[in-house]
């Protein structure tokens, strides 16, 4: 069994129109010990008879048979594996990886070894073989001529493959190097099926076994020396290791670090552009988070988990007695009969106490009370009904207090409360919550109708037959230290009247709005009427939070308001809050309470359609959507067209890797690889930048807080992009011959 037989081998080259012929009728046949020298003039088809049995050129007559087995049938891929297989070669030129160092460059051709000390152990006894050993870590762009030949033929034994093809390996070496190369050549390849071609028959005429001519693209003469050594061929099959999946990932992945490492600054370069990418697109989508309205919804009620409305189907109140045996009867958690602040994002104005007049700030938190905080909090939780504990954004933090609270007195829905406590989040997407205890809650709601309902009518006729006068008050203060059945009236005109002289009769008035969602088209149902007479009222100011009096106003006690309100909604308030486990159980128990003449709507149910989005909200949210992917689409074709243009960087190289034979799957692995080692730094400063930008006070406010999620498809979105730049620069690189690949490399 011959190891190569060519028969009838014919090649012919057709290029713009003109048909030239490389080799015609070329029957040969090799064994493994030849050490055959090929000889003939410059264009009589050498360096294509070598082409054709490394299986970098395709032949279109004739047939070469690979250990007996015909190869007219094999296609692109089974070229390569047959070049991985059985070929290594030494090209004139040597086609070193420039940027690999010598030592890289042979364990590349190494790498069917899986033990990487194995490996390197290996590598450096054929460098040692070669007499390389003091270059191992020189880069191959800083070797002569002779060097660089040496380690492509440490790098082509490395392979251990059968066949060695050299085409003119010492034809831009000096005489004395060239004598060099020759000798390590055949003492090197013992065993081994050895074709060199050159033009100085004399410099192998010494080592070589049998020497052919060719003339005009055929074998003009075939002689043999010493006869053909009787050694063994490939009897073995030689393990198929190479192959395996596993293996060839394993491959690519120290492929593509090396190729990462090996060019550095080129690198470094793609690293900034994926960086600069990355960033930008996080950028941009933080700063057009707010584009996420659109697709968020608004509820009627505000969701909590596990909160159910309740009402009677006949519109009528429904009691707190009612509220007490739903919440026994369905095992709710707890429950809310005037729930109307739930659903109330109020803002918040705070103040300095050092600077009364200075208005710093304005949030909407939703009121919220009785809970606890998981973490640590800065103060405590309030205790009595004038106390608010609040949970914000951390863009606050410098207004509120970092290590303990800066500010004593927040003013919310006009009035004021002592801050006791405060714990702060850095998700800017959530309202912030002021929380009271239950007692305050009720509190801020009483104070929520009297605020908004009412109106006071003072009439104040003279004992002393004078006349009468009628004011109008238009602000209502409370004070929480006031005696819970007097007024105060803070009015010029009124003060300045004696008291004895005159009777006073106040009415208040409140007037209550039926709830809906915005305060739109609201409906007046009830009005409230409430007299205080002289003995009721008190001519000492009550010490109000808010030292800011405005004239026109009355005083009342915390206590006095909620009696008022209590009396309004116990009459008109027909909605309560039950509260369980979670949705789910609120859900289940709705189904069951509406069988008993209610209404029950968990609170995750209602959200509001779009249609009642108002029209520019939609359209500011459209155009930032836009402006986004315009941003995105940008940045994505900058990257492409970068990216792209380092093609040129890895043409050489990933010819060479396939004329060694290196797996085209190992060589495309290693490709992704690279871009995708390219791409961690991008996504390290993104996850820095972003913990900076969120964590800190500063900045917190300015970016909308990105859920892990968005991270996750901005991170797939720039692996895909990467993924289809490589893709398509593999396309371009193995879409040609690795002759054709080769040819552009010494071109340049
Ligand atoms: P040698 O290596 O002996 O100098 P080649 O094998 O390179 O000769 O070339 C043999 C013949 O084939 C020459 O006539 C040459 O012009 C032609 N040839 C080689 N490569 C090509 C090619 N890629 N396109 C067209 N003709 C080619
Ligand atoms: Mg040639």
């Amino acid at each position: 069994m011959a190891l190569l037989t060519l028969k009838d081998i014919g090649k012919i080259y057709v290029s713009e129109g003109s048909v030239s012929v490389g080799i015609r009728g070329v029957n040969l046949s090799f064994n493994k010990g030849e050490f055959v020298a090929v000889t003939g003039k410059s264009g009589s088809g050498k360096s294509t008879l070598l082409n054709v049995i490394s299986g970098m050129d395709t032949y279109e007559e004739g047939e070469l048979f690979i250990e007996d087995q015909p190869t007219s049938h094999y296609m692109q891929q089974d070229w390569e594996e047959y070049r991985e297989k059985y070929i290594s070669f030494i090209f004139q030129d040597y086609n070193i990886i420039e940027s690999f160092t010598v030592l890289q460059n042979v364990e590349l051709a190494l790498m069917h070894i899986d033990d990487k000390k194995e490996r390197r152990k290996r590598a450096m006894e054929l460098l040692r073989r070669v007499g390389m050993t003091s270059h191992i870590r020189q880069k191959g762009s800083k070797l002569s001529g002779g060097q660089k030949q040496r380690t492509v033929i440490a790098r082509a034994l490395a392979k251990d493959s059968p066949i060695i093809l050299a085409d003119e390996p010492t034809g831009n070496l000096d005489a004395a190097t060239s004598a060099e190369i020759i000798e390590l050549l055949r003492e090197v390849s013992k065993d081994k099926l050895l074709i060199v071609v050159t033009h100085n028959f004399e410099q192998v005429e010494a080592y070589s076994t049998r020497h052919i001519r060719i003339f005009d693209g055929s074998v003009e003469s075939d002689q043999k020396y010493c006869g053909t050594p009787s050694i063994d061929i490939c009897e073995k099959e030689k393990e198929d290791t190479q192959r395996s999946i596993k293996k060839q990932i394993k491959n690519g992945i120290t492929l593509g670090r090396t190729i990462f490492t090996a060019k550095p600054k080129l690198s470094v370069f793609i690293c900034l552009l994926l960086i600069v990418g990355t960033l930008g697109v996080f950028l941009m989508t933080t700063l057009c988070g707010n584009a996420n309205d659109i697709f968020e919804k608004k509820y009627m009620f505000t969701h909590i988990d596990g909160r159910l409305v309740v009402t009677k189907r006949s519109g009528e109140v429904i009691s707190q007695e009612e509220v007490d045996i739903l919440v026994e009867k369905y095992g709710a958690k707890d429950s809310l009969r005037y729930d109307i602040l739930l659903d109330m994002g109020n803002s918040v104005y705070v103040t300095f106490s050092e600077e009364e007049d200075y208005w710093e700030k304005s949030a909407s938190l939703n009121y919220t009370y009785g809970k606890k905080y998981s973490g640590k909090i800065i103060g405590r939780y309030p205790e009595k009904e004038n106390e608010v504990f609040l949970y914000l954004p951390v863009y606050w933090q410098p207004t509120v207090g970092k290590e303990s609270l800066k500010l004593k007195e927040v003013m919310i829905d006009s009035v004021y409360y002592d801050l006791v406590g405060v714990k702060y989040f850095y998700d800017n997407n959530h309202l912030g919550e002021c929380l009271f205890t239950e007692e305050g809650f009720n509190f801020a709601t009483a104070r929520h109708f009297i605020m908004n309902n009412s109106s006071v009518m003072v009439k104040v006729v003279s004992t002393k037959e004078q006349g009468s006068q009628i004011f109008q008050l238009h602000n209502i203060y409370v004070s929480f230290d006031m005696d819970p059945d007097k007024i105060y009236i803070e009015h010029n005109a009124y003060n300045n009247l004696p008291s004895d002289a005159f009777t006073t009769t106040v009415t208040y008035s409140s007037e209550y709005y039926k709830y809906n969602y915005n305060y739109n088209g609201s409906e007046k149902i009830y009005i409230f009427n409430k007299t205080f007479t002289d003995e009721n009222i008190t001519r000492v100011r009550p010490v109000v939070k808010n030292k800011r009096i405005m004239s026109e106003s009355l005083i009342m006690s915390d206590e006095l308001i909620c009696r008022i309100a209590q009396e309004v909604l116990n009459l008109k308030y027909t909605q309560a809050s039950l509260f369980f486990e979670d949705d789910e159980a609120a859900h289940q128990a709705a189904e069951q309470i509406k069988k008993e003449g209610y209404i029950a709507v968990p609170s995750n149910t209602t959200y509001e359609p779009g249609a009642e989005e108002t029209m520019m909200s939609l359209i500011s949210s459209l155009v930032l959507v836009f402006a986004w992917l315009i941003a995105i689409v940008f940045l994505a074709f900058f990257i492409n067209l970068c990216l792209g243009r380092t093609l040129g960087a890895f043409k050489g190289d990933m010819a060479i890797m396939r004329s060694m034979g290196i797996p085209v799957k190992v060589i495309r692995i290693g490709m992704y690889v690279r871009m995708l080692i390219s791409l961690l730094p991008a996504f390290v400063v993104v996850a820095v930048s972003a913990a900076l930008i969120y964590t800190s006070p500063k900045t917190n406010e300015y970016f909308v807080y990105l859920y892990a999620w968005q991270y996750v498809m901005i991170f797939i979105g720039m692996i895909l992009l990467t993924v289809r730049v490589t893709y398509r620069q593999i396309r371009k690189l193995f879409g040609q011959s690795v002759k054709k690949a080769l040819k552009g490399v010494n071109k340049e």
